[in-house]
């Protein structure tokens, strides 16, 4: 998944309003930034397991104690974990992925169907906002960014699925 990673963060912030959008965008798509740790520093050998099951396990657990220290509010860290976890839920819709390292691979690999995977991602793109503009601390000037924000995301989805470059 793309651009419904950053939705989902964006919308759980209805529930965790107390912590900052940053730590929300970061746990949602921890495991890719694994992915690039991984890459930069292949000694760490972490390449392979970021998306496997093992591996987002491993992460939320990490996340939620950082969670944990940072913040002093169990439930919210434990949310955070939750966020790690659903960006590997969410890939198994759009990619094939392995279960652990040269484990089999499932996945429903939308990618592949570019107007499905548009399709699942503008609908999560559009729960997100709907949700956040419901936090009852929003003020109304917001409300009206969160548009232009839904509409940025929207194409920049669209770039993905139907862009300019072959992938
Ligand atoms: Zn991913």
């Amino acid at each position: 998944m793309y651009m419904g990673h950053y939705a989902i963060a964006v919308g759980a912030r209805r529930w965790m309003r107390p912590l900052p959008m940053a730590w929300l965008l970061f746990a949602s798509i921890e495991p890719d930034l694994y992915d690039v740790v991984g890459h930069v520093v292949p000694a760490l050998s972490i390449g392979p397991d970021t998306h496997t099951i093992p591996g987002v396990l491993g992460a939320a657990v990490i996340v939620t104690a950082l969670g944990a220290i940072l913040f002093r509010r169990l439930m919210l860290a434990i949310g955070t974990g939750l966020l790690v976890l659903s960006h590997v839920g969410v890939d198994y819709l759009t990619s094939r992925l392995p279960l652990w390292r040269h484990g089999p691979v499932l996945g429903l690999h939308l990618y592949a169907t570019p107007w499905a995977d548009f399709l699942l991602e503008a609908v999560t793109i559009v729960a997100g906002i709907a949700l956040y503009a419901n936090c009852p601390d929003l003020r109304r000037p917001a409300r009206g960014g969160l548009i232009a924000m839904g509409l940025l995301m929207l194409g920049m989805q669209a770039i993905w699925n139907f862009g300019f470059v072959s992938r």
